[in-house]
């Protein structure tokens, strides 16, 4: 009954109130995803397009670039268009946010605004359309119906969940989702999100993969075995195929991973074949570039994307900073969207404290980096990381961009020791680079202490 009344009335009646379209969107993508690649890249282009003309007429920055090329070429031939534009990177959209990179022809009541998590350590603002935000969500239930998923079903959300605004606790409660904050964790409180599991029965379980796996590890450690979602699905952090066995052995549940870097319009999902992730064409052009900006040639590229849903900012050939490897095959489920063969989002580790916390690399982002010390020491650092090097030992590394105040420097070390809690060494290292790790994918956060405890203790290697 709920689901009907769900899909029927109160989402429909919550949509208007809130302005986001997400029926709207994912009746639509529900039916485009089969069909055929040719017919949806039509789709795309016509998208495209659009994109760029509502760029080139109502984005301060976008006027400037685009302001040359006629309008016809622009609808008659955008690909060629897009071809010939520069690449966005995170510094441009810092450097030209609000003014000259909003849409003139947005309010602030038809956006929202919101910022993403930095991998250099600086987090990046942005705004996204009521409309756009609205297909976002459609774009992540469609992926959550290629796990199983119907409308109505239960969910359990295991995440760095701080800040949840009555709107959202308005939408969980609709959508029969709760979820659960990781950011400083412990067996302790894994044990009583346990029992809340247990009770809530979700259908689907889904988090940060890392999170997942410590709530795995607990439950095999405490042999319940009365947790049993039909699927688990994992985004934000990239998923190790270790995690993914062992979540799937504990809780009986076939894993599916998500990619999804919300600025960019870039999204793909595995569906129920679980042969590489399928890419959300309809939402975000996705292209694969070398380091010169041409097409990745062995098909490994940085995953730079152009989001066609949020008329509201331009975001157009934006370099996510992510990593993705072209498939070149296509699914056997039947869906049109084409098959990425691996996604290197975000990687971040937990750090293990001596105390015997976990603390998630995002407690370094968003609202520790936004306290006025950090925002002050971000104006002096072109690059910052966490390293744990031991058991009690985290190095802060710097890269200076300018001479910075010491007794600011000295604030920030007693402010990580503070969330480490006793016993825990903090030292700062200034250097002249930090280096990227073989996948080019740059980490805030790095522990090299978790890992191979999991490791060991699972016998894995
Ligand atoms: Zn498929």
């Amino acid at each position: 009954m709920y689901p009907v009344l769900l899909q029927n009335l109160i989402l429909p009646i919550a949509e208007r109130a809130l302005g986001w379209p997400i029926l709207r969107h994912l009746s639509e993508i529900l039916e485009t995803q089969w069909w055929d690649e040719k017919r949806l890249r039509e789709l795309q282009l016509g998208k495209l397009s659009q994109t760029l003309l509502s760029a080139r007429r109502s984005v301060p920055l976008f006027q400037e670039i685009l302001g040359g090329v006629p309008e016809s070429r622009i609808q008659d031939e955008p690909l060629s268009v897009y071809a010939e534009l520069p690449y966005l990177v995170k510094e441009d959209v810092r450097e030209n946010f609000p003014h000259r990179i909003l849409s003139k022809d947005f309010s602030p009541s038809q956006y929202k605004k919101t910022s993403t998590a930095g991998s250099t350590g600086k987090p990046l603002e942005y705004v996204v359309s009521n409309s756009g935000y609205g297909a976002w969500w459609a774009h992540h239930l469609r992926a959550f119906h290629a796990a199983g998923y119907s409308l109505g079903d239960r969910i359990v959300y295991i995440a760095s969940v701080r800040d949840l605004t009555p709107t959202r606790r308005i939408r969980d409660f609709l959508i029969r989702q709760i979820q659960l904050d990781a950011y400083e964790s412990s067996d302790r409180l894994f044990e009583l999100y346990i029992e809340k599991i247990r009770k809530f029965r979700p259908r689907i379980l889904r988090g940060y993969p890392e999170m997942l796996f410590l709530l795995a590890d607990l439950v095999e450690r405490k042999g319940i075995t009365d947790i049993r979602p039909a699927s688990v699905i994992t985004n934000s952090n990239k998923l190790h195929e270790f995690q993914r066995e062992y979540v799937e052995k504990v809780f009986h549940a076939p894993v599916f991973d998500l990619y999804s870097c919300p600025e960019s319009g870039a999204l793909a999902f595995e569906c129920e074949k679980h042969q590489g992730y399928h890419l959300a064409l309809e939402h975000g052009l996705v292209e694969l570039a070398d380091e010169k900006g041409r097409p990745a040639a062995d098909g490994t590229g940085a995953i730079v994307g152009t989001n066609l849903d949020n008329a509201a900012m331009g975001i157009i050939k934006y370099d996510t900073g992510d990593f993705g490897t072209a498939s070149g095959r296509s699914c056997t489920c039947g869906r049109g969207l084409p098959l990425l063969d691996a996604v290197e989002g975000r990687a971040h580790s937990l750090l293990v404290t001596k105390d015997g916390r976990y603390l998630h690399g995002t407690l370094f982002e968003g609202p520790f980096l936004h306290t006025e010390t950090f925002k002050e020491l971000g104006q002096w650092v072109d690059h910052i990381q966490f390293v744990q090097e031991s058991e009690d030992l985290l190095v802060i590394k710097m890269v200076r961009e300018r001479d910075m105040n010491e007794s600011g420097l000295n604030d920030a070390v007693e402010q990580v020791k503070k969330i480490l809690g006793p016993g825990m060494t903090v030292e700062i290292q200034f250097v002249e680079k930090i280096d990227k790790p073989p996948s080019g994918k740059r980490q805030l956060v790095v522990s090299k202490v978790l890992p191979e405890r999991m490791k060991d203790r699972l016998g894995l290697k």
